[in-house]
């Protein structure tokens, strides 16, 4: 996983004080019988680089269509900066879309691409020459400036399509998956870039996308959307560590779930034990409510959080809360990590994952080797939807 590369920022949403700049009130929209979006409720602030995360068809564009006016909610509100723009017109939105194809006109060059809405808008010459100038800088384009977009690559296509965007200085721009014409390498330099400049120019921007590492790098927040709902909007660092559902917990990241029944919890501590008939074995969990005994649960552990022991582990020098023994099944080497499939005798598999530090640490444990596995009860994550 890719370390966030966000600056600190105020986090705005623990202040409940605070105002939002977009709110989302119980947005509903239908296309016959599917719920493209099912009473959505969001509230996202000022300077936000704000993701909506979900597979294919789980409602992240036709939000995004609503909040921009170009689609009408069936039922609910849009407040953008106080003002309730539900029945404006896109053109009278505070509001610009960037699309993923980009939507460049092939006939016109870089410049009259940029300055094309300002033209439109029946801005000042003077005034559109400016900020052409400085939409130009900031997209490091300049020298590009008289090229036609064929004349230009997939990466300075989107620089382009991004200064247009923002030529028009709106107060939210919205992105509709905004590197996806782009091939892996390119897009994550562009993902860098692109947090870059939102962070300079500090337009709120609310993108869409299905890719939950691109989700993870560049946003303050993230809502993750499944069927038309929203599933749990955090930070992160939040949805990584504290998934609230199942499906988060696979959506974001590599995770063993285990299922479970819960044996017995205890309120002080905050631990539930969890018996997990796959494992062959009781397993320690943290857990801020109490589980009634008997509890159908899933137990979630990352892959990274998982020691790895050659003998079985004593007590008081490694965490030993839960340990559970298995043989080595498969091992996938990828240069910074290795990642062994564990198989228990009841038949589970456990994914555990190696950090190569130095050269001489590479793979070592072999196919069928016996290992024991264990982790801290604060590592896991007791999911009970
Ligand atoms: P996503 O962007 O997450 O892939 P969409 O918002 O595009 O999802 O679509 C959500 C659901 O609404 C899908 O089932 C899709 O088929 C349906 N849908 C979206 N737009 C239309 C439309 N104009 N007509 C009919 N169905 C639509
Ligand atoms: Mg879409």
């Amino acid at each position: 996983m890719a370390a966030p590369v966000r600056s600190a920022t105020a986090e705005p949403w623990r202040d409940p004080s605070a105002q939002p700049f977009v709110r989302i009130e119980g947005v509903t929209k239908t296309f016959g019988k599917v719920y493209a979006c099912d009473d959505v409720t969001l509230d996202i602030y000022r300077g936000e680089f704000f993701a909506l995360l979900g597979g294919s068809g789980s409602g992240k564009s036709t939000l995004l269509r609503i909040l921009a006016g170009l689609e009408a909610p069936d039922q609910g509100r849009i407040l953008i900066d106080g003002l309730d723009v539900t029945h404006l017109p896109p053109y009278q939105r505070p509001v610009n879309m960037m699309f993923q194809s980009y939507a460049l006109f092939p006939h016109m060059t870089v410049e009259q691409n940029i300055a094309f809405g300002l033209r439109q808008d029946r801005l000042p010459a003077a005034e559109i020459r400016d900020r052409v100038r400085q939409m130009l800088e900031l997209v490091r384009m300049p020298q590009l400036a008289g090229r036609k977009p064929h004349q230009l690559s997939g990466g300075q296509r989107q620089r382009v399509a991004l200064a247009r965007a923002l030529a028009k200085q709106p107060k939210l721009l919205l992105l509709d998956e905004p590197l996806g014409a782009l091939d892996k390498r390119l897009r994550e330099h562009t993902q860098f870039e692109l947090v870059n400049i939102q962070e300079r120019v500090g337009t709120t921007f609310i993108m869409v996308t299905h890719d939950q590492e691109e989700a993870m790098t560049m946003s303050s927040r993230i809502a993750v959307m499944d069927t038309g709902r929203i599933i749990q909007v955090s930070t992160p660092a939040v949805l990584y560590e504290y998934p609230a559902t199942r499906f988060v917990a696979e959506f974001i990241g590599g995770i063993n779930i285990f299922e479970g029944r819960v044996v017995d919890s205890d309120e002080e501590s905050g631990q539930v034990r969890i018996q997990c008939d796959a494992l062959d074995a009781e397993l320690l969990a943290r857990h801020t409510d109490p589980l009634p005994e008997g509890t159908s649960v899933s137990v979630a552990v990352r892959p990274e959080k998982i020691d790895v022991h050659e003998t079985p582990p004593e007590r008081g020098t490694v965490a030993t809360e839960n340990v559970v023994v298995g043989k080595v099944r498969d091992i996938a080497y990828l240069g910074d990590v290795s990642i062994y499939q564990v198989a228990t005798g009841a038949g589970a598999i456990v994914r555990v994952q190696e950090t190569h530090v130095a050269r001489s640490s590479e793979p070592h444990y072999d196919w069928d080797d016996t290992l024991w596995l264990s982790w801290e009860a604060a590592s896991a994550v007791v999911l009970t939807a």
